[in-house]
């Protein structure tokens, strides 16, 4: 099959990789000439593990193909995947202008019948406004439908997580154009879910409120068990054996960030209030996120006994989650910006394995390290943001030799309290003794 891919991100470069590898002709379609260039070059846009090697293979093979046409990807293809950004505006509610955009270009370029899909989260009724747009702007001859497919891979497993997922959900009216999705995800495992195009766009919600609910949950829990003296992982590795509960997800840490579950919190909530319902749960699932931060910014001020003139820290971990450079909400951003507003003269050394490029951009003022032990020297105070494995396993000893005062404040909980108090550590983890 021949397809195109409108957005070259985190969604819809994978996407057009997985096709093109699975022996579909996949037109990728960008609207930056320089990425476009570096992109046909096999050069990536950013980090994803294993990516840069399916992309390589199929430009190689000829069958993935980047442009900045329309004319030259939409007319050839069966299949119009739309994967372009979908961030929050300042209400909470979803900025649909990227979807809008390219939707109005895919309309101008259609020819043949030709399904277009949106991949992008999107709040329930946008397909319907896809498909009045396409239908005023299109010639009158094409034919069109328009198919909810809302995508669910993660950063950092983006390529299996598209190999195999748990579920492939289809959004459609029109059978012909649901046997065309169905055509297409034929040698890729996984569920099939068929619905409304209105029920495909809330399953992603729904999805991702759900999951952030039980991060915000977890820390709720863990708020009370410092208070109580009782250690939050072993209360929950004991709920979690539960099997209609499950352990999975509930992750008690500086609070859930990234690209999607902010945002999606925020759009469901506007939904919810614009057609009159208050969404209580999900509002507090938000503040309790934002108390992670602020709760551990407190305990790094407590730490340091309110004195942060001319103090250094350790961070260890920048991106908001491990295995990826994605800096879009990360709690990192959030934990540095409140320190550096209650002191300016406090001193940042920082380690991230994949994000430094990134953050090179947007922090200043910071002192940007080879490893956590050049990261570490000299300093007060060390904070562990995101859980990358290579924090997992450092010699504590040898840290230990290189701070000025031995402090850990594992924002991950990716240590053991009583081994690192053994080592002569201060610990504070989240929710722990
Ligand atoms: P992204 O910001 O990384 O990528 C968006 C891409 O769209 C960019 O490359 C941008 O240049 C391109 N673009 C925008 N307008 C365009 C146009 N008119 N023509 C061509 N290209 C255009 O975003 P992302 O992380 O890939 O997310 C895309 C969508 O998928 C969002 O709605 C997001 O919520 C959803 N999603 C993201 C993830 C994730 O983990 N990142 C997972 C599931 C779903």
């Amino acid at each position: 099959m021949t397809i195109s891919i409108i957005g070259h991100g985190y969604v819809g470069l994978v996407t057009a990789a997985i096709f093109a590898d699975l022996g579909n002709t996949v037109w990728c379609v960008g609207r930056t000439k320089k990425k476009i260039e570096r992109l046909k070059q096999g050069k990536m846009p950013f980090f994803e593990p294993g990516l840069s090697e399916l992309v390589k293979r199929n430009l190689e093979a000829g069958r993935l193909k980047f442009t900045l046409n329309y004319a030259q990807a939409v007319p050839p293809s069966e299949i119009v995947f739309i994967c372009v950004g979908t961030p929050s505006k300042n209400n909470g509610e979803a900025d649909l202008s990227q979807v809008f955009a390219a939707a109005a270009l895919i309309a101008k370029n259609l020819i043949d019948y030709t399904v277009v899909v949106t991949k992008s989260t999107v709040p329930v009724s946008t397909n319907e406004k896809v498909k009045t747009l396409i239908d005023k702007t299109k010639k009158k001859k094409a034919k069109f439908d328009v198919v909810s497919c809302p995508e669910f891979l993660r950063e950092g497993t983006a390529i299996s997580d598209t190999l195999h997922p748990d579920r492939i959900i289809i959004g459609a009216d029109s059978k012909k154009a649901q046997n065309l999705l169905l055509d297409l995800h034929g040698p890729i495992k996984g569920e099939r879910v068929l619905l409304s195009i209105r029920e495909a766009e809330m399953v992603k919600y729904v999805s991702n409120a759900l999951l952030a609910a039980k991060i915000s949950f977890a820390n709720m829990i863990a708020f009370l068990s410092e208070k109580l003296g009782v250690d939050v992982e072993r209360i929950l590795d004991g709920v979690g054996l539960d099997k209609r509960l499950g352990r999975v997800f509930l992750y008690p840490g500086v609070g859930y960030g990234g690209s999607c579950f902010p945002k999606d919190v925020k759009a469901l909530i506007n939904t919810g209030k614009s057609f009159g319902e208050r969404m209580g749960l999900l509002q507090e699932v938000e503040s309790i996120n934002q108390e992670a931060v602020s709760k551990f910014v407190q305990k790094i001020v407590e730490s340091l006994n309110g004195r942060l003139r001319n103090k250094t820290i350790a961070v260890l971990g920048l991106s908001f989650k491990p295995d990826t450079d994605d800096l879009r909400d990360a709690p990192s951003l959030k934990i540095l910006s409140a320190l550096k507003k209650k002191e300016q003269k406090l001193k940042i050394r920082i380690y991230d394995p994949q994000a430094m490029e990134k953050a090179k951009i947007i922090l200043k003022d910071v002192v940007y390290c080879k490893n956590p032990y050049e990261t570490v020297r000299g300093c007060h105070v060390l904070l562990i943001v995101t859980e990358w494995n290579e924090f997992r396993q450092l010699d504590l000893e040898k840290i230990k030799k290189l701070m000025q005062t031995p402090i850990i404040l594992d924002g991950r909980n990716i240590y053991d309290p009583e081994k690192v108090k053994k080592l002569g550590f201060q610990y504070l983890g989240v929710g722990r003794r």
